[in-house]
């Protein structure tokens, strides 16, 4: 029987059982009661700002990741900005406007409470990193300097220059290094998850394996974090990072962790289009592109062709024969619509045969106007370093003049295409950003919290670092303050051990298939499965027809793939194959939420819930929840069980971005 659930579920009473481990109790510093132990596992925006946060406070921090350094987080990742409500533009922001772009943005699908609380600690977000010593990017006068992003009309997006992810990771990882050297916070690098322990209902520690020496190691806390980021490389080609993976919070999930919306995944409409089948990685072109650059394909199918034949450059058609599409269908928010909206668009544009290169799935983002207008030079102060990325990957320079038509220069434009980029599900977490397991608390964007069905741009940074320095900091305590008391756990206790030979044991079966196929060979397949079948367009019978091949290609990895060397020293491989058995369970995950809401919203567009115009058709009567799946067992369909959203300040209406 499938149960309702509330965003906050109280963590409950001590257990009584608790007097039964008493020969295994460190008994908690009687001089100081406030010493507690946490472990926050990822050293992410969210997890860096997290660990960094609770040491200051005086908590005990043991902070994992599995880079060699905190720095080297996927979070740097992070190219465009991050949105704050400072209304420095004097152009009408406000907490309220936030916060109403945010529920806007994400289709009426995020948890009204949670979104205000966002837009609330945002400008304290900005100071915090100001202090830091943060780079900001700055006007002539000193002032933060701004640009916009899809789904605002509003200019509320701070950055640094196209490294807004790294220059906000650096300051964090000062924060972190200064509780380090005060010794509140102790670094475990190269340490990967792989496990959470659970003793009597509550989270008490992890299994973690030492990636350099191969061997397991057992850690008890009093609470854990995770921050382990999202799991948009099931689809194999991502713009994530390589080493991104879903193991952690699969695994929580394994344990009893609720996860929700697994089925909002986003397609970021402005990457690098896919030139092969041995390409491993994706390359985002920021949003922060589409402030200056235009959108566009042909008018005419025949220039088109010609486009797709190579017969034809996009600088030799004239600007009265380009459809700039967006500008077109959208008039208020022109090249600024939301990031599902423009990929959906783009998609449309490229099924009906407009495509622009040899595969028929790209458009051009063009800078011609930009560059005729504000020069060159400024051009490039904004996007420097996304250009001559642009360049070393495809060899085009956007800055280059190719052709003058009737006195108008025109430079060679970028071609885009949509691609995975995010995770708007995650871990279910109450309003205290705690999970269904009780001491397990998980942040940024391995969490599902503030986004509903689809993230506007530069509000994943925002909501890491709200999480982490302003949200778990404090609402962690009201967990904590009834484990002052209680003491932390032994990793002598049974489960540990138990957890710990379940892990050795999983490794040893991956390492003793012993089949023909390689890990990446498996996940490339995988990848194709979810992009054909769970990707921007879903059908009921596509969805299970990919649930049918992900199952089919689950089997061939437990029979026939090959992981080389031992589970002793650095084995690559074996790590890899621990991801992809998780990005199996996620994939299914993904499929089975998006084929039981029987509507559109957001990142899920389900084809057959559409509007006459093409735009994705919710159903507020029926699915107006964030959909909890528990797992239930390899093989075994996981139950849904539902948290139904409460909307007091926002009247739910259709999404309209065209007036
Ligand atoms: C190319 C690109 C550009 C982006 N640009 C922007 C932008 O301009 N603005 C914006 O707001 N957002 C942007 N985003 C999104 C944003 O970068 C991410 O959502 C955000 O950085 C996630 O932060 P996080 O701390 O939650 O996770 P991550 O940065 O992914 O960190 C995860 C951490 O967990 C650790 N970890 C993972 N698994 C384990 C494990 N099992 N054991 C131990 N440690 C583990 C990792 O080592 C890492 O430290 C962008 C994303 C991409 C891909």
């Amino acid at each position: 029987m499938a149960k309702v659930l509330d965003s906050k579920i109280p963590a409950g009473p001590v257990p009584e059982k608790w007097k039964e481990y008493k020969a295994h109790q460190r008994l908690v510093n009687p001089k100081n009661k406030l010493k507690l132990d946490v472990i926050v596992v990822g050293t992410g925006l969210a997890g860096a700002s997290a660990a960094a946060s609770l040491g200051e406070m005086g908590f005990n921090v043991f902070n994992f990741c599995i880079q060699d350094s905190p720095r080297r987080a996927h979070s740097i990742a992070a190219q465009g900005g991050i949105n704050a409500a400072k209304c420095y533009q004097n152009d009408g922001d406000s907490v309220y406007r936030l916060f109403y772009d945010t529920v806007k943005g994400g289709d009426y699908r995020a948890r009204e409470a949670n979104v205000y609380r966002l837009a609330e600690v945002s400008n304290n977000i900005i100071d915090q990193c100001v202090a830091q010593g943060v780079p900001f990017a700055r006007e002539y006068g000193g002032m933060l300097a701004n640009r916009s992003f899809g789904g605002a009309q509003v200019s509320r997006t701070f950055y640094a220059k196209g490294q807004t992810g790294q220059q906000l990771l650096l300051g964090a990882y000062s924060s972190l290094s200064a509780q380090v050297q005060a010794k509140k916070v102790k670094l475990f690098t190269r340490y990967e998850m792989e496990d959470v322990v659970i003793v009597d209902g509550r989270a008490r520690g992890i299994i973690a394996k030492n990636l350099v020496t191969g061997k397991l190691e057992r850690f008890s806390a009093n609470a854990v974090v995770i921050a382990t980021g999202g799991y948009g490389n099931t689809y194999f080609l991502s713009t994530n990072a390589m080493g991104c993976n879903c193991t952690a919070a699969v695994q929580c999930y394994r344990k009893g962790a609720m996860f929700a919306n697994p089925s909002y995944v986003q397609i970021h409409p402005t990457c690098i289009p896919v030139h092969g089948d041995k390409q491993s990685k994706l390359t985002l072109m920021s949003e922060s592109l589409r402030n200056d650059g235009r959108i566009w394909v042909p008018k005419k199918i025949e220039d088109a062709k010609a486009l797709q034949q190579g017969t034809k450059q996009g600088w030799e058609i004239p600007e009265e024969d380009r459809d700039y599409y967006l500008e077109r269908r959208y008039p208020a928010f022109g090249n600024l619509v939301p990031r599902d909206v423009a990929s959906r668009a783009a998609k449309e544009r490229c099924d009906k045969g407009f495509g622009v290169n040899n595969t028929g799935l790209a458009v051009f983002l063009d800078f011609s106007e930009s560059i005729n207008r504000l020069g060159l030079d400024v051009i490039m102060q904004r996007y420097g370093n996304l250009f001559e990325m642009y360049e070393e990957i495809t060899d085009v320079f956007p800055g280059d003049v190719a052709n003058e038509i009737n006195g108008v220069k025109y430079y060679k434009p970028m071609m885009i295409y949509p691609a995975i980029h995010y995770t708007m599900g995650g871990i279910w977490v109450d309003y205290e950003l705690q999970t269904t397991i009780p001491g397990l608390f998980a942040i940024g964007e391995c969490n599902f919290s503030d986004h509903g069905a689809n993230r506007l741009g530069a509000s994943a940074l925002m909501q890491g670092l709200a999480d982490g320095y302003f949200v778990l900091p404090y609402t962690i305590q009201n967990y904590l303050a009834d484990q002052a008391v209680w003491p932390k756990v032994s990793t002598d206790l049974p489960e540990f051990a138990e957890a710990e030979k379940k892990v050795d044991a999983e490794m040893d079966r991956l390492l003793n298939i012993k089949g023909k196929r390689s890990v990446d060979s498996i996940h490339k397949e995988l990848g194709h499965i979810m992009w054909e079948y769970v990707g921007m367009g879903r059908t009921a019978e596509g969805l299970k027809t990919g649930l049918k091949k992900m199952h089919d290609l689950e089997k061939e990895f437990d029979t026939n793939l090959f992981v080389p060397g031992t589970k002793e020293g650095l084995n690559v491989e074996l790590d890899k194959a621990i991801h992809l058995r998780d990005f199996f369970t996620m994939g299914q995950l993904v499929a089975f939420d998006a084929l039981s809401r029987n509507e559109s919203c957001g990142g899920h567009f389900r084809e057959e819930y559409q509007t006459e115009e093409g735009e994705a058709k919710r159903d507020d009567e029926h699915y107006f929840y964030v959909g909890c799946w528990e797992y239930k067992g390899k093989g075994n369909e996981p139950e849904l069980s539902k948290e139904p959203l409460e909307y007091e300040a926002i009247k739910v209406q259709t999404r309209n971005y065209k007036n």
